[in-house]
C-alpha cells in the first residue's frame, strides 16, 4: 500500500538549494536575503474548469508552475521557493510522475525550490501552486505605477493561448499555439529587468483588454491603444476569421506575456532589452490621464468594442 507520505517522498521531495528546511518538516523554514521584499502569490487549477481529466500530466506540471511564475514576473520578481497543494482522486504514481516531470524541469530552469505543500484525497484533480519571489527594495512593479505619457508595451505575441482553446481542431494543425495554451512560458527574464525601466506591470491571464483595465483602475488613468498594433500569433494570418482573432487577441486568456507601461524616454533601454532576450516587445499604445478607461482604434482610427474579460462569477 502505498501512503500519502511515500507519494511525497518519492514525487516532489527534493533538496533545497535555497531554504534552510524544505519538504519533511512541520514547516518549510525559508531565509529571505536582507533588504529585499518578498513577493507573495497563489493560482489554483481545477480540473473541469481549467483542464480536462485526459490533459496531460507533464504539461499540467509546468502550467501549474508558469502561471505562478507569470504574476512573480509582473511584479519584478525573482521566482525562489514555492508550495504545491494537491488533490489527487487516486495514488497514480504515473500520472503524479509526469507531473513532477513537468514541474521541476520548469522550477530547475529557474531555481526555483519545492518546499512544502500538501497532498490529500479529492473527487477531482486540483492542483493550488504558492509562489514566493524575492525583488530589491522599492522596485517592484506595481499595477499602480502607470503615469500619463507612458508608452504601452506588450511582450511576445497574444491570442493563440485562446485560439488553441476555442478551436481545438485549428490547434492541432499549429502546434505552436497548442504549445502556448498547454505550456506557457512565464517572461521570467523580463519582468526581473523591467525593474527601474517600466513604471507598472501586469501579466496577460484573462485577455489583454481586461488585464489593462486593471492597471487603468489601479493607475487612474485612461488608455489609447491601436488594434492593429498589438503583435498576435502567426496563426491568425492564415485563418483569415477576423471576429474570432479580435475576440482572442482582446480578451482571449491564458497567454501569460506582460503588459507594462515605461516612459518614452526609456523605448531605446527596452528595443535592446528585446533584442538582448530574444523576445519581442512591441509599443501598442499611450497611457493618458483621466477616466480608467480603454480606448481601442482600428485601422481608419475608429474606437472599436471588445468583449470583456473572462470572469468566473459574472452572470
Ligand atoms: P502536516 O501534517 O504538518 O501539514 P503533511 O503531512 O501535510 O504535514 O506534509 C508532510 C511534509 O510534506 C510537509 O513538509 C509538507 O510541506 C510536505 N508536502 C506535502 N505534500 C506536498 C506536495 N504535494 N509537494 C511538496 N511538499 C509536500
Ligand atoms: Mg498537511
Amino acid at each position: 500500500m502505498t501512503s500519502e507520505f511515500d507519494l511525497i517522498r518519492r514525487h516532489f521531495e527534493r533538496a533545497p538549494k535555497h531554504a534552510l528546511v524544505g519538504v519533511g518538516d512541520d514547516c518549510a523554514l525559508l531565509r529571505p536575503d536582507a533588504g529585499l521584499e518578498l513577493a507573495v502569490t497563489t493560482d489554483m487549477l481545477v480540473e473541469g474548469r481549467h483542464f480536462s481529466a485526459g490533459a496531460e500530466p507533464r504539461a499540467l506540471g509546468h502550467k501549474a508552475l508558469a502561471v505562478n511564475l507569470s504574476d512573480l514576473a509582473a511584479m519584478g520578481a525573482a521566482p525562489r521557493w514555492v508550495l504545491l497543494a494537491i488533490g489527487i482522486p487516486s495514488a497514480d504514481e504515473k500520472w503524479l510522475k509526469a507531473f513532477a516531470a513537468g514541474f521541476f524541469a520548469l522550477a530547475s530552469r529557474y531555481g526555483v525550490d519545492l518546499v512544502g505543500g500538501d497532498t490529500t484525497r479529492s473527487p477531482k484533480r486540483t492542483i493550488t501552486v504558492t509562489a514566493m519571489g524575492e525583488v530589491p527594495s522599492s522596485v517592484a512593479l506595481y499595477r499602480a505605477g502607470a503615469r500619463p505619457g507612458d508608452d504601452i508595451w506588450v511582450s511576445g505575441e497574444l491570442g493563440g493561448a485562446a485560439l488553441a482553446l476555442q478551436r481545438p481542431k485549428i490547434a492541432a494543425q499549429f502546434p505552436e499555439i497548442a504549445k502556448r495554451l498547454h505550456q506557457p512560458e512565464p517572461r521570467v527574464e523580463l519582468g526581473e529587468r523591467l525593474r527601474g525601466t517600466a513604471n507598472a506591470a501586469i501579466d496577460v491571464s484573462d485577455g489583454i483588454a481586461g488585464d489593462i483595465g486593471h492597471i487603468l483602475e489601479r493607475s487612474r488613468v485612461g488608455a489609447v491603444i491601436e488594434y492593429a498594433r498589438i503583435p498576435r500569433s502567426p496563426a491568425f494570418r492564415k485563418l483569415k476569421k477576423p471576429d474570432l482573432e479580435r475576440d482572442c487577441v482582446l480578451s482571449g486568456g491564458d497567454d501569460y506575456e506582460l503588459v507594462f507601461t515605461a516612459a518614452t524616454a526609456r523605448r531605446a533601454d527596452l528595443e535592446a532589452l528585446s533584442r538582448e532576450l530574444g523576445l519581442a516587445l512591441t509599443r501598442i499604445g499611450t497611457i493618458r490621464s483621466g477616466e480608467p478607461k480603454l480606448t481601442l482604434l482600428d485601422a481608419k482610427g475608429q474606437a472599436m468594442k471588445f468583449k470583456p474579460a473572462f470572469d468566473h462569477f459574472r452572470k
